[in-house]
């Protein structure tokens, strides 16, 4: 068993969506796939909540992109037939009356910005679970934390429990959203802006998976920011230590706190190109 993950750019337009289908679909054995929301979404969201709380109440620019955005992604896999435009139209639905909500009371809590902020994962795990033809496992259900809203801290022992047991008859594959988590009332909480990545790494050390396969938009860990540094170059093997102290020290390819479960299970990571998938990118083990 193997779990990809796919970043925001991955799963950004149906084109790439498109991509992704052909990745998973060239895997041999059964497969977790977990996505994060349609690139920038995310960040809309946090704009829009900002801006219907402070006053002027104009969400509605952000929401009318988001809106737009997902209706291109939608029309354009399913010609606008099937169930997905109403999952997707009720979460939007559910964004649009939280914003209000906020607009209203002028006041936005870090308990209520959770609310919203993985609406973004909960629409794409959708669109790309149906696009695939793949069950949805909701990574809320399982992923178990404190009440740390923006950033919360996983109970490990519950979350591995849930996971084995969400995937105890799985085989073939399955799609799960990143990011989203919730805590011991029920409460929709995340952990950490970047936490998709965390999310795949938490189910690859519960079920003790073969390899978690990070599928972003560049060829692997590189020795610098490709977008700061035009001569920067891919670093083809590194160890969990060295992985881990340059995420820390800012390469966002790789969200911190993702390495550590899968280094005490000893479960190798390979951060491959969406775009250029005959790229071998980095490999990230023991060695
Ligand atoms: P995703 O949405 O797939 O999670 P991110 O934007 O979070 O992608 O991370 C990938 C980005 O990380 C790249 O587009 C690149 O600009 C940036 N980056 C920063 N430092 C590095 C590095 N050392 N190696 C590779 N990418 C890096
Ligand atoms: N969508 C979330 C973010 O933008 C999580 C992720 O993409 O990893 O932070
Ligand atoms: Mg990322």
């Amino acid at each position: 068993m193997k779990v990809l993950k796919f970043g925001g750019t991955s799963v950004g337009s149906a084109e790439n969506i498109k991509k992704v289908k052909e990745i998973v679909q060239s895997q041999n054995g059964d497969v977790i796939v977990v996505v994060s929301a349609l690139g920038g979404i995310t960040d809309k969201i946090l704009t829009a909540a900002n801006n219907a709380s402070t006053g002027t109440g104009d969400f509605h620019t952000e929401l009318k992109e988001i809106k737009i955005k997902h209706d291109e992604v939608i029309h354009s896999l399913f010609n606008g037939s099937g169930s997905i435009k109403y999952i997707v139209a009720e979460l939007l639905d559910e964004l649009e009356q939280i914003l209000t909500g906020i607009t209203l009371v002028g006041e936005l809590t870090p308990k209520t910005l959770d609310r919203i902020a993985g609406i973004g994962e909960r629409i794409s795990s959708n669109i790309v679970a149906q696009f695939l033809g793949a069950d949805r496992k909701d990574a809320s259900e399982f992923i178990r934390t404190d009440s740390n809203f923006g950033k919360a801290i996983v109970n490990f022992k519950e979350t591995d429990k849930n996971i084995q047991e969400a995937f105890n008859d799985f085989s073939g594959i399955a799609v799960v959203p990143g990011f989203i988590s919730k805590n011991a009332k029920g409460e929709f909480t995340t952990i950490g802006r970047g936490g998709s990545d965390y999310t795949a790494a938490i189910i690859s050390a519960a079920l003790n998976v073969e390899i978690l396969e990070i599928w972003t938009d560049v060829n692997g860990f590189m020795t610098a920011d490709p977008r700061v540094i035009s001569k920067a170059y891919t670093i083809p093997e590194l160890t969990y230590s060295e992985a881990m102290e340059l995420s820390h020290f800012g390469a966002k390819v790789i969200y911190p706190p993702t390495i550590l479960p899968v280094f005490q299970k000893g479960i190798p990571i390979l951060i491959k190109n969406t775009f250029e998938p005959e790229n071998p990118g980095t490999r990230i083990s023991r060695t």
